[in-house]
Parts: C-alpha cells; structure tokens; sequence
C-alpha cells in the first residue's frame, strides 16, 4: 500500500505519475560526458530519486532517514534510486566511507539497480567535472557568470545581508571575452587559490541572499582522488548538485529544509540550461524536508568524530553511536528502521522524535521473532534443601521445556522448545530474595512460595550470610507434584514466577548493558557542551549467567532475555568460547522513569 500517511512527497509523485510528468523524455544525445551516465533513449513513466551522500564519514540515523525516503519512494513507485557520491570537494576520499556507505545501504535492504535491466545506478559527481565547467563557459558567453576578483572578505561584506541589499561587484559588468579568458586562466592553474571564483550573474538586491551573484567555481590547487591533477578549480556544491540531478534525469530531488533558500538558484541554473540546450526537459525538481532530529543522540559528524577519537567510544560501530554500523552492532534490525522511518513520516514541520520510538520499533519487530531466553544478571545462589529427599538423589535432574517463541504457539503454529535442567542448584536474581519484604513484594522470603518459570513451584525456608551481612545463599525447598505442564501444576497457587538457570548447565556471558548515551534529551542544543552531558551510565558490563538454549547463538542472534529486554550476541565479540551479549532496549520504555 504506497497511500501512506504522512508523506507529502508520495502526493507530488502519484499527481506526477498521473500527469505523466516524465513519461515523455528523450534523454537521446544528452550532451553529458560521465561514463556512467544513465542514457539511453526513452524512460518509462518512472520517478528517480538520488541519495548524495559525502563520502566523509559513517552515515547516521538521519541519513537513514533520507535513504527510506529516496530509496523506499522509488521502490514503492517502480522507479530507481540512485547512490551517488558527492566527490566534489577535492579533499581525500576514504575508501573507508565509501565501504561503510555502500554496506550501509544494503543493509538497510535497499539496492540502486534499475528494476528492469538491472543497471547498477552508482554514480560519482566528479564524473560530471567536464559537463560542469562547460557549462560555467556557456553560462559566460550568455552573460551569465562573471569572474569575480574582489578579497574574499570584500566579497562577504558586499553580498549585503537580510536587511540591505548587495553591493555590485567592480567586476560585475567585465565583458564575456575577458570572463572567458580570466576563468579559463583559473582552471590553466594561473592564479593561486583565492585570487578569483566565477559567480552567476543573478541579483545583488535580491531578498534571498542565495540570488546574490553565488559563487559557482572556486580555485583549489588539489588532487582529487578520481581527476587527479586535471583540475585547479572546482564547481561549489550548489552549482553541481543540480547538474548532477539533470545529468542522472533525476525526477524528484528530496533533501533537507536547509536547501529551501537554495530552490530558487536550482531552478535558475536548470532553466538557463535547459534552454541552451545542454540538459534535457523536463529538468528535475528539488523537494524539501524536515531533517531527523533525535532525542539524546548528536548526529553532527564532528561530534561523533571526537567522541571516536577521544576514546570515549570504542569506535564508529561502538553500540551507542548513532550511526548505521553503530545501530546494527547495538542489535537494531533493518526492518525495525525501516518502519520507524516509516512512522515518523515526511513532513516539513521541525520536530524531534522520541528515541523511545526507534526502541518500540525494534520491540514490534522483535517480540514475534526473537527467541526467548532466562539470564540471571546479578546472581545469588538458591539451593533446594530436600532435593535428595524428594527425588532420590542430589544428583538428580529435571527437564523442563519453555517455549523459545509464546506467541508461535498461541497462533498454532509450530513452537520450537527450550529445554532447561533443574537440580539441587539454581541461580536466581539477587533482587528476587528479601529476607524482609517490602510491601507487597511477592517474590523469594521466608515462607513464601513461587514458582522457578517452567519448572517447580518452591517455598523459601531462609538464607546463608557472610560475616558483613550479605545473603549469600537462598535455602527452599521443592514442592512435590507442581512441575510445569504436569496435572499437579496448579495445585499450589503462588502470585510469582522468578527466572533462573540450573547451577549445572549455566552458561557464563558477559553482558554489556547500555543505555542512552546522554542524560539530555537535547545534548546539542542551544549552546550546551554535549561532553558534559554523557551519561556515565551508558554501559555497564556484568557477568552473568544464561540458559543452555543459548550455546547456539551466533553472532547477530537475537534474543529476548525474559523479564530484562531485548539482547543480540555481539557481532564483533561473541563467540561460543565466550559469549557475549548487548542489551538492545528494554521490554518497555523506563528511561528517566
Ligand atoms: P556534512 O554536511 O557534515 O557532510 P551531512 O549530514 O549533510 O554532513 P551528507 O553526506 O551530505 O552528510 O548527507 C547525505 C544526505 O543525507 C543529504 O541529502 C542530507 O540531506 C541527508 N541527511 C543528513 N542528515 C540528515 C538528517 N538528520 N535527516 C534527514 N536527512 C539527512
Ligand atoms: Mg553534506
Ligand atoms: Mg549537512
């Protein structure tokens, strides 16, 4: 079903696939120069839409957004969606990012082939490096562009700002020969970085600053790791990005409310080429969103760079970094982001979403699938005194089975089991003992009775403590007849059931418990100092005990530990010799509560 709420952007599609706005182009001898141009002949009626991200860090949470968004319209359109990255600063690109932008994608189960013929949509804007200063010529024979010579600062202080128009550059009225003969200086390497940029010829009194003669070429004396040397100068990202969207017969071009203000200038320089007959109609069209603001997160790269490099975090996939690699190592599911991209919808309104709503996201996806599990986190010993007495022996164990998957067998279908051993031993919680009770506690103290889930029902007789007052160990015993799934179950009827794992066939992991990274809902708002706000209790590592059930687990395995959350077996970590575990979220939202 593509009518879903809240997405604006779906409307503007289905009028335009109704209109068939782009049913009728003929990309036929697009004068593009890219290699990897995607040409040839007639599109269908099919929308395109590009994700452009800079190959210069991890991608985060709110680039996943932006990925749903380009990658999911196409899907749900029939059309494609190209990745394209934005290689048009000549700084050093890393492989390193590249990688992490590609995984990033497919994992979250998206590709850029086209639906038919299976074209692989992956495009680099320094490709289009020819096309683009081709286009800088036409536009200053048409008296478009001039080459600006002013300081950088007389440049600032003559664009004027919101409440004074600009001041005309002495440069401004130079002749289209000497406009050529300068630019081309510029890219011949004659003039050192600085000295001139080419700027469109628009409106120095416009009340959109962006129309003020922008900047479209700048001189950088750099290597670029695709063009190499070629090129001294390099087009600004406002002149490219819309060149790169026309080159690629991008449809519809979604970004972010920041480039607004930029709409006018895309339009501009789309008409102006398109008229001159070096793009082809109809020309792509930008459209504007709200960015993904997330509570307790920092998405500024910056800012997750320093918290990377200082140690503070493990690394770029540390589990409570909000980036993709980060998210996936946490244990967030692919369709858990998919759908919270989903709920919070498209829209132009700022706002900031709950973290709290990723996590209920990642528990619907869950609460199904994930197998469960009992855990014992902070352990204490019980010992079932009259064990010998009952059974025969000590030794003596007793299987007991618990459904890995509840839900599967309320729907009647095929419910895989676990199966657990009690004997004289059991760990249990520390937390589910008190030798004085509060109110209404009903778990383990003297006289009371609960039940060892999916095991026997137990009556608490006392306890052992060491010379400082700690409980060391738990003395019940075992009530005959009461097992789990047997007749005699409900014969003893007790208000708690405690989780536990049989002494003789623990497993010990350890488990890394996380939390939100910061204790501020805004850590990097209006002048706070994010560092000051982490929260030092963002990961605490315990030694715990597991049931036997997870000796399986794998790397990337998903569980529900009973009664504590959802867990995954770390994908770095984990191995069956030593079993590791992070806690994901929490089985309800608790956070500050
Ligand atoms: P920088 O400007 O520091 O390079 P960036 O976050 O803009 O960082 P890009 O690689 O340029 O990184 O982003 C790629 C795409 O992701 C852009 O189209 C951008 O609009 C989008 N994007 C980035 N952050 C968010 C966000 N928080 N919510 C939605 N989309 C986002
Ligand atoms: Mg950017
Ligand atoms: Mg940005």
């Amino acid at each position: 079903n593509v009518h879903k709420p809240g997405n604006f952007l779906r409307q503007i599609i289905e009028n335009d696939l109704q209109r068939g706005t782009h049913a009728q182009r003929l990309w036929g001898g697009s004068p593009g120069d890219a290699q990897h141009h995607a040409q040839g002949g007639v599109d269908p009626a099919r929308i395109r839409t590009r994700f452009p991200p800079e190959p210069n860090g991890y991608l985060h949470v709110g680039h996943a957004k932006s990925i749903c968004v380009n990658f999911g319209l196409a899907r749900d359109y029939g059309g494609t969606c190209h990745l394209r990255f934005d290689d048009t600063n000549p700084e050093k690109e890393d492989q390193e990012f590249v990688d992490g932008i590609i995984d990033a994608v497919h994992w979250l189960g998206f590709d850029w082939q086209d639906p038919e013929g299976g074209r692989e949509n992956l495009y680099w804007a320094s490709n289009y490096f020819n096309f683009m200063y081709r286009a800088a010529e036409y536009l200053i024979e048409r008296g478009l562009a001039y080459v600006d010579e002013q300081t950088p600062e007389e440049m600032r202080a003559n664009r004027g700002d919101f409440s004074r128009p600009g001041v005309d550059s002495p440069y401004r009225e130079r002749g289209v020969a000497e406009n050529l003969a300068r630019f081309r200086e510029m890219k011949d390497g004659k003039l050192p970085d600085g000295a001139a940029v080419l700027r469109a010829k628009i409106d120095m009194a416009s009340h959109n600053i962006n129309l003020r003669d922008p900047a479209i070429y700048r001189i950088k004396h750099a290597e670029h790791h695709n063009t190499g040397s070629q090129w001294c100068i390099y087009p600004m990202y406002t002149y490219a990005h819309p060149i790169e969207d026309a080159l690629e017969h991008i449809t519809h071009s979604i970004c972010t409310l920041e480039f607004e203000d930029q709409r006018p200038f895309y339009d501009w320089l789309l008409d102006h080429l398109r008229e001159g007959g070096l793009i082809a109609a109809p020309q792509p069209r930008q459209y504007e969103f709200a960015r993904l603001n997330l509570t307790y997160v920092v998405t500024s790269k910056r800012k997750l760079k320093h918290l990377v490099d200082s140690g503070t975090l493990t690394g770029w996939d540390d589990p409570r970094m909000p980036t993709i690699v980060g998210l996936r190592r946490r244990g967030f599911t692919p369709e858990a982001i998919r759908d919270f991209c989903e709920r919070i919808g498209v829209t132009k309104d700022y706002a900031w979403i709950d973290y709290a709503l990723l996590e209920a996201c990642l528990r619907d996806d869950l609460e199904a699938r994930a197998h469960r599990a009992m855990v014992v986190l902070d352990p204490l010993k019980l010992e079932l005194t009259n064990w010998a007495g009952v059974f025969g022996s000590a030794e003596h164990l007793e299987q007991c089975e618990l459904p890995a998957l509840p839900h599967a067998q309320a729907q009647g279908q095929a419910a895989p089991v676990r199966r657990l051993t009690l004997g004289r031993e059991v760990w249990i919680e520390r937390e589910d003992f008190a030798e004085e009770p509060p109110k209404g506690y009903k778990r383990l103290y003297p006289g009371n009775r609960v039940r060892l889930k999916g095991g026997y029902v137990i009556e608490c007789t006392g306890c052992e403590k060491d010379e400082h007052g700690n409980v060391t160990r738990v003395l019940a015993t075992v009530v005959p007849d009461t097992k789990s799934g047997t007749p005699g179950a409900d014969s003893v009827k007790v208000k708690a059931a405690i989780t536990w794992v049989g002494v003789q066939d623990a497993i010990a992991a350890e488990v890394r418990l996380y939390d939100r990274l910061f204790t501020d809902p805004q850590p990097d708002a209006g002048g706070k100092d994010y560092l000051e706000l982490l929260n030092p209790d963002s990961l605490k590592v315990v030694t715990a005990w597991v049931e036997p059930s997870l000796a399986r687990a794998q790397p990337d395995d998903k569980f529900q530990f009973e009664r504590f959350g959802y867990f995954v077996a770390d994908r770095e970590d984990h191995s069956a010799a030593r079993p590791v575990f992070n806690r994901i979220a929490g089985l309800k939202d608790s956070w500050g509560k």
